[in-house]
Parts: C-alpha cells; structure tokens; sequence
C-alpha cells in the first residue's frame, strides 16, 4: 500500500492526536519516509538534518548498523517474554551496564517502559519507603518550578505549574511543594543565597516531605533551564540533614547529554533514586529505568508492604534491552566526551552571534545543548515551515529555540543548524 504525501497528512490530521495538539485544525506535520545518520527524508524527498535526536533520545543518529543488528538477533530469539517469573539476557546484562555507569550506590534497577512511568514508579519508591519505617506523614513532595517530569498524574504533579498546566486539573492532581527555579545559572558564580527557598520549605514540611525531584542540571522541557551544579550538591545535603529521599531525573540528561555520562557527576552526588530514559536505547525503542540504592531497596522489602506494586506488561521488553546494551556499548567505545566537546564549542561560537539581535533575551550553552531564549513567543508553525523549507528539524516551543543533536553530527551539518538559527531569529522570529 502506498500513499502520498497528500492521503497522509489527510488521514493523520481527521484521525491521529499528535503530543500536545489540539484535533480541531492542528498544525500541519511532515510525513518522514525514512531517517538516516543526522537526516530525516520526507515522503516528498525532502531531506532535514536533525537538530532534535527526537527529543534527547536518538544520540547515535538514526539507522545505525550496529543498532539495527542488535535489534536483528534479538527478534531472532524472542521479542518478548513477560517478566513475571522469568528473566532474560538483555535485561540482566543492561542492569549490570547500568549499575556500572549511573553514580555509585545505584545498584537496583528497575525497567519501566516510559520515562513518565519511571517517574511514577520513582514516586511510589519514596511513599513506600517512608511506609516501610511506620512514617505515613510523610506523602508530599518537593521539587523546583520550571520542571518537566512527565505526562502521567503524579509525574505531571511535579511539573511546573504553569506550563504543566494545573489548574485544568485542580481536584485531581496531587498537590506538592514548589520552591522557585533555581536562581544561579550553570558557569557564573553560585550564590548560596538561591538555596534558601527551598531550605526554607524544607525546614517547614520535612515531617510530611517523602523526596525532592528534581532534573539535575538541566531543566528540560519546562523551559530549557541550566543551573549550577552547587545548586544540586546544596540539595543533596539539605535532602540528608532534613531526612527526605533525593530523586533525580536523569531522563533527558543521562548518557552524555550535559557533557559528563549523568548529569549528578557534575556536583559529585548520588540521589537516592534516579530515572534514565530517552537515550537509553538511543532512540530505538520505549524504554525507562527506575534506579534505587541498596537502602532505599532494602528498606521497602523489609517493611510491612515488602512488595513494590508495579510490573507493566511490557517490562523489560528484550528488543528494548538488547538495543539499550548495543547502545550503552556503542557510546562506552567511541570518544563520546571529546565529540560533545566538540559540540558545545561550535555551539557556543556560532549562536552567541544571535545575542546581538534585538529579539533574543538569552543564548545558553551546556555540553551537545544550544538555546536561544527569544523574548517574545515565537510564531511555532511559521518558524517550523521556514525550517523545514531550509532543509533542518528544529522544533521550538515557547519563547525557546533549541537544538540538541545526535553526538555523531559532523561540523558542516551542525553548523547549517546554527546558521538556520541565526538567520531566522534575526528575520523571522517574532509574530
Ligand atoms: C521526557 C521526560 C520525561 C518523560 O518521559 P516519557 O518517556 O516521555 O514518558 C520525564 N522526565 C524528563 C526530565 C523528561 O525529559
């Protein structure tokens, strides 16, 4: 069966939601035909090097030989057995990459197949554990504004506020702590000063706080945000003196992102659990981790619920697993840290030119990240046809424009990239 460029976006726009889309006249998309390396092909043969890594997650680029292969010999085996009473390779050997990788205390993992559902399962890790010592008072959260942790009830809880959309859901979602987003940017001087609020509320609500949530470093969807790693190494020893869990959420951060393996190692902090996602399989496959310490395992298995109630269907699928390992491997073997490197300072050479303009509040840098905060909100679906129609995927929100690209782009497609950026936000931007 073959369709055109035309049926497609027909039957997508009267049947199919995209995220965050209205169906009542939903902006157009762009049907792909297939990806490959940096580049996406368009059904109508138009080719868009990729600025996204579909959101965090396709770092080695798309159709990689080795990806495809893993995925290959795995279907050939089984592609799927439930883990209810069974355990399988893939899963034992990407447990024990994890372990190995993520900070040191991290040795219990548990596989979810979203990274919202890690988030969730994260969540109910930290109520049990309080549960496990006798402490029912302690049911709430504390996390910073400006998060983004997820799409379902309780991850959407500890997103920010506003852009997570709350008072839709006043009555029904959770309600948690908020301090404000923290206040002193990655590479300037920390002021120990942007720590108070949240102390503040620490000192306030530590006997009903189960954890602090919080996205280590780099605030991602909900707006972009890099912070101080002081910042993260404050909270860890807030979370310890006021006796609440540390949960990080590694999920956009994690294999390489922000220029170290996770973003925790820049403050030199292991959380008390931790959620890796997207990059995981390096954008092949819905996959999500959940990691705990030996305490936080131990305390829940030996309390009065000595059960963690959760087992998807899908959980630790072995297509997902196996191309999680050929993944971890894939990035372990190359010069990862070098090429992000490299990244970060073509990016910061080539956007900082966009400061001049007018319309530009901020640029910001932090390893493979570039973004150019505007200050006004961008017109989204007239800024995604200028960049489709210049040949790049770059797809902004808000008052943001923002590229993070799979770790192999070579410097002459990044800097189309950058040169598309420029160029639009000096002509474009603005409604
Ligand atoms: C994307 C993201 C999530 C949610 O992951 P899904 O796989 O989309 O459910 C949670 N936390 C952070 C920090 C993310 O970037």
């Amino acid at each position: 069966m073959t369709h055109t460029t035309n049926d497609l976006r027909a039957f997508d726009r009267k049947h199919i939601w995209h995220p965050y889309t209205s169906m009542h006249n939903p902006l157009p998309v762009f049907p792909v035909e297939s990806a490959h390396g940096v580049r996406i092909r368009l059904t109508d043969g138009r080719e868009l090097i990729d600025g996204m890594s579909s959101w965090w997650a396709a770092i080695h680029g798309y159709n990689h030989p080795v990806l495809n292969r893993a995925l290959r010999d795995q279907s050939e085996k089984m592609a799927h057995v439930m883990f209810g009473g069974l355990t399988h390779e893939p899963a034992v050997e990407l447990a024990s990459l994890l372990v190995d990788l993520t900070p040191a205390g991290l040795n219990r993992v548990f596989f979810a197949d979203s990274g919202s559902v890690s988030v969730e399962v994260a969540i109910k890790m930290a109520f049990q554990y309080w549960y496990s010592m006798g402490r029912t008072d302690k049911t709430k959260l504390l996390t910073v504004r400006g998060g983004y942790h997820g799409d379902t009830f309780e991850a959407m809880s500890v997103c920010d506020p506003v852009t997570g959309m709350h008072e839709i859901f006043t009555g029904i979602l959770p309600q948690h702590y908020f301090a404000p987003r923290p206040a002193c940017p990655y590479g300037q001087p920390f002021d120990p000063q942007s720590l108070q609020a949240l102390e503040t509320l620490l000192t306030e609500h530590h006997n009903e706080l189960a954890a602090v949530i919080l996205e280590p470093i780099v605030q991602g969807a909900g707006g972009m945000w890099f912070y101080a790693p002081e910042y993260l190494t404050g909270v860890r020893s807030l979370c310890d003196r006021y006796k609440v869990l540390f949960i990080a959420d590694e999920i956009a951060t994690g294999f390489g992102r922000t220029g170290t393996m996770f973003a925790c190692e820049q403050a030199n902090v292991t959380p008390d659990i931790m959620c890796v996602g997207k990059a995981l399989t390096g954008g092949y496959m819905t996959l999500a981790a959940t990691m705990a310490t030996d305490k936080v395992a131990e305390t829940i298995s030996q309390g009065k619920a000595p059960t963690l109630m959760h087992g998807p269907t899908f959980m630790a699928n072995p297509l997902a697993c196996a191309v999680a390992c050929a993944s971890i491997r894939l990035l372990l073997c190359g010069p990862w840290k070098k090429r992000i490197g490299i990244i970060r300072r073509q990016l910061e050479q080539e956007l900082t030119p966009c400061k001049a303009s007018p319309s530009v509040a901020d640029v910001r840098v932090l390893g493979a990240i570039g973004v150019v905060e505007m200050r006004q909100p961008v017109d989204m679906q007239h800024l995604q046809q200028i960049f489709v129609d210049n040949g790049v995927w770059i797809r902004p929100f808000g008052r943001l424009i923002y590229i993070m690209p799979p770790y192999i782009i070579a410097p002459d497609d990044l800097s189309t990239l950058t040169a598309t950026i420029c160029k639009v936000v000096s002509q474009h931007a603005t409604r």
